[in-house]
């Protein structure tokens, strides 16, 4: 029997899932190996147990908070899908505003009926198991974690930060521009590929474990900062406030 997966959204912009059905050929290879036994974006069934859940989106409704522990129930293996489920992303960004208010400005008359509260990663409701951050994510690391799964085994993700990849690739320092780059302090596993398109980092994948260590505090102290410094940039995806 193949594995069954399954894909859920919460609050999100489905960016993760668009990664995801966007592998195209890869994805095809993958649908030999598991079948999709539930996706909203493709299909409209239900089923009672997966053992793969791939969950993307914060939990901002009282009725979210019961549908992912619904799922957690139906799944043996959960896996939230990028930084708003992973972290709570850009969700977080309005986190230190007043919900009510914030609430009255967006849904005006229908305030009262729309009850929301401050975005939750998957973490805050329920287990997770294993997670696949950025924003999106990266259509190749969800393979290798699919494939990692598939094989029992642990999936990995990178514990360097996005400078490694970078300066292996060579690209100029967006320090030397003059811009704050959260790469020193970034979990690798993109590619740099904010900078690879003339942009900073702006964090997406959140922190490296123990952000202290080397490589990257050279490139730090090349530019007068401390890491602490570099942490209060953090504010895009909430990194380190929970
Ligand atoms: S992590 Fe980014 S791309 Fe994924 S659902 Fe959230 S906002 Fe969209
Ligand atoms: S600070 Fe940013 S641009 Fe500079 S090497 Fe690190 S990731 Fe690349
Ligand atoms: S470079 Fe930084 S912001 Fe861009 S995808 Fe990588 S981790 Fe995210």
């Amino acid at each position: 029997m193949k594995t069954r997966i399954g894909f859920f959204d919460f609050t999100g912009c489905e960016g993760c899932q668009l990664t995801v059905m966007n592998l195209e050929n890869d994805l095809l290879q993958v649908l030999q190996l598991v079948e999709v036994v539930e996706f909203r974006e493709l299909m409209s069934e239900e089923v009672s147990e997966i053992d793969i859940a791939f969950i993307e989106g914060s939990i901002t409704r009282r009725q979210d908070r019961e549908r992912l522990q619904t799922i957690r129930e139906r799944s043996k293996i959960l896996v939230a899908l990028g930084a708003c489920a992973d972290n709570g992303g850009v969700n977080l960004l309005a986190s230190n505003q007043d919900v009510a208010s914030l609430r009255q400005q967006v849904y005006a008359s229908d305030a009262e009926h729309l009850q929301t509260f401050t975005p939750l990663p998957l973490h805050r409701v329920v287990k997770v198991d294993y997670r696949i951050p950025g924003c999106p994510i990266d259509g190749q690391e969800f393979l290798a974690v699919m494939q990692a799964l598939l094989l029992e085994r642990e999936p990995e993700l990178p514990n360097f930060a996005v400078c490694v990849e970078c300066k292996l690739a060579e690209y100029p320092c967006s320090f030397d521009y003059g811009e704050i780059c959260l790469g020193p302090v970034t979990r690798a596993g993109c590619r740099a590929i904010c900078i690879e398109g003339g942009d900073r980092c702006r964090g997406c994948r959140g922190l490296v474990d123990n952000p202290r260590t080397s490589p990257y505090h050279k490139v730090l102290e090349e530019h007068g900062l401390s890491v602490q410094e570099i942490l209060e940039q953090y504010r895009i995806f909430h990194i380190g406030e929970e």
